[in-house]
C-alpha cells in the first residue's frame, strides 16, 4: 500500500479520490481487491465507452496476439492498419458522406491536438489559433496554450503563445450571441485579434464543465470560420465516439470541419491510440515531416475495427444511447427540480450530462458520499463544481438507474447537512492512506 504514497509522485490525482486498488473490472463496474464492487461513471475519463474489457475486442486482441501479429510498427502497412482504415472508411465515413484523410499521431489525445495545430499554422502561415473559455486540449506545450484551466496552464512554466481566447456559447449569458462578436473582431482590422490560422473547439466541453454549444453557435463557427479563411478544428477527443448520441459530436450541427481529433474511446478497448482526421486537400505534409515511434497501435487498430463492427454497423446502438441520454435528462431534471431556486442547473447532453453544484466543496461531498456507496464518479469545471456522469455507453439499464440513485441519495444527504467526514476519517474504513501529509 505504501508503495504509492513512497514511490509515485504528487502528481497523481484520480487514484487520491478513491483511495483503493483495483483488480479488475468487466463492463460498467470495477472491482477491487477485497471484491467491492463499484459502478463506474468515469469510465476512464471517456476512454471506455464501450466498457472495460469488452468480450469481443478481448477475444479479438488475444486471437491477433496469439497469431504472432504485428505489436510495434511505426507506420509500417499492416494487415491490422488495413482492416481498421477499410472499417472505418465503410462504416463511418461513407455512411456519413464524409471525405477526410487519416493521420496517425503518436497515442495521447494531446499528440492529435499538436498534430492538427501544427497542420493548421503551417497551412495558412499564421501563428494564432483561436480557443474557445473552459476549452480543454490536453497538456503538452501546443495543446496546453490552447487550455483555458489556470491551475493546468500554470504549471507550464513559461509564456503560453499562440492562442487567442474567445467566449464560448453561452459565456456571456442567453442574450449575447458570440459568433457575432467573434465575426466582428475578424473583420475589424483593429479589433487586435490577429487573423488565426484556425479555431479549436469542443462540442462539448468535458473537462472544462459540461457546457456544450448550441448546433446553430456551431454552424455559426463553421460559416464565420468559412468566411474568414480560417480552418475549424474539432476536438472530438471526449465527446466523440458516440458520446453526444451519435458518432462525431458535431453530426447534429450537420458542420464539416475541416479537421477533426479522436482520441479516448476510438480503440474502444481503452488502448492509447490517437488520430487526426482533415479534408484531403489540407493533405500537404510531406513524408515523416511530423513523426513519432508510436503511431498507430497495432493492438488498438484490431480493437478499434471490433468496436466499430459491433457497434456502429447499424444505427441500433445509437438509438441507444439517445435513449439512454433522455433518461439521464429526465431523472436530472427531477433531481434539480427537488432542490429549486436554481441551486442546481443540468448540463451537457446525450451521454454526457453533468450537475452543477455551484460550489466546489458541495459536489466533492457528493461524490465523496457516492463512492460510499460503491460509485465512482468525478467532478470537472473551474472550480470542479460539475458532477460529471461518464458511465460506458453500453450500461444496463438497471445499473444506469442505481448510479443515478445513488447520485440522488447523495445530494439527499448532502443537502440534508449530514455530517460529511473529512477525507481522513472518510475512509478510515479503508486500509490506504493516501492522502498527503505536510
Ligand atoms: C482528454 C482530452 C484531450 C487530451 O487527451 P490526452 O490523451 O489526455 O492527452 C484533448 N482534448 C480533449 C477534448 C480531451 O477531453
Amino acid at each position: 500500500m505504501k508503495i504509492f504514497e513512497e514511490l509515485e509522485s504528487e502528481v497523481r490525482s484520480y487514484s487520491r479520490n478513491f483511495p483503493r486498488i483495483f483488480k479488475r473490472a468487466q463492463g460498467e463496474f470495477i472491482y477491487d481487491e477485497d471484491e467491492n464492487e463499484y459502478i463506474d461513471f468515469l469510465a476512464g475519463a471517456g476512454a471506455l465507452n464501450y466498457g472495460h474489457n469488452h468480450p469481443i475486442m478481448r477475444t479479438k486482441l488475444i486471437e491477433y496476439i496469439e497469431s504472432g501479429g504485428m505489436t510495434h510498427s511505426l507506420d509500417l502497412f499492416t494487415d491490422a492498419k488495413r482492416e481498421f482504415m477499410e472499417t472505418f472508411r465503410e462504416k463511418i465515413l461513407d455512411k456519413r458522406d464524409m471525405d477526410y484523410r487519416l493521420m496517425f499521431t503518436g497515442p495521447t489525445g494531446t499528440n492529435a491536438v499538436e498534430a492538427s495545430l501544427k497542420m493548421a499554422r503551417k497551412l495558412k502561415q499564421r501563428s494564432h489559433v483561436i480557443a474557445f473559455t473552459n476549452g480543454w486540449h490536453g497538456q503538452t506545450l501546443g495543446a496546453l496554450s490552447m487550455t483555458a484551466n489556470s491551475h493546468h496552464r500554470d504549471g507550464a512554466g513559461i509564456a503560453l503563445t499562440g492562442a487567442h481566447r474567445l467566449p464560448y456559447d453561452g459565456y456571456l449569458g442567453d442574450q449575447l450571441n458570440t459568433i457575432e462578436y467573434l465575426d466582428k473582431v475578424l473583420s475589424d482590422t483593429s479589433s487586435g485579434v490577429d487573423l488565426p490560422a484556425a479555431c479549436i473547439v469542443e462540442t462539448i466541453q468535458g473537462e472544462g464543465g459540461v457546457n456544450y454549444c448550441s448546433p446553430e453557435w456551431l454552424r455559426g463557427l463553421s460559416e464565420v470560420c468559412k468566411k474568414h479563411d480560417v480552418l475549424l478544428i474539432i476536438d472530438d477527443i471526449q465527446a466523440g465516439c458516440g458520446r453526444s448520441g451519435s458518432f462525431f459530436s458535431f453530426e447534429e450541427a450537420g458542420i464539416e470541419p475541416d479537421i477533426v481529433t479522436l482520441s479516448k474511446s476510438l480503440s474502444g478497448y481503452g488502448l492509447p491510440f490517437a488520430m487526426v482526421m482533415f479534408k484531403p486537400e489540407l493533405d500537404r505534409w510531406s513524408p515523416g515531416e511530423h513523426n513519432g515511434t508510436f503511431r498507430g497501435n497495432c493492438h488498438a487498430f484490431v480493437t478499434a475495427k471490433a468496436a466499430i463492427d459491433t457497434y456502429w454497423s447499424d444505427d441500433t446502438f445509437q438509438q441507444e444511447v439517445r435513449k439512454k441520454g433522455k433518461y439521464i435528462a429526465d431523472r436530472l431534471d427531477k433531481i434539480v427540480e427537488k432542490y429549486g431556486d436554481g441551486n442546481f442547473t443540468v448540463m451537457g447532453r446525450g451521454m454526457f450530462q453533468g450537475i452543477n453544484c455551484v460550489n466546489g466543496e458541495i459536489a466533492s461531498k457528493i461524490t465523496r458520499a457516492a463512492f460510499k456507496k460503491g460509485l465512482i464518479i468525478e467532478t470537472s469545471g473551474t472550480d470542479d463544481q460539475i458532477i460529471k456522469l461518464l458511465c460506458p455507453l453500453i450500461i444496463a439499464e438497471e445499473v444506469l438507474a442505481k448510479g443515478i440513485d445513488i447520485i440522488e441519495e447523495s445530494i439527499d444527504e448532502v443537502c440534508a447537512n449530514i455530517e460529511v467526514p473529512e477525507e481522513s476519517d472518510y475512509f478510515d474504513d479503508v486500509t490506504v492512506n493516501d492522502t498527503k501529509e505536510d
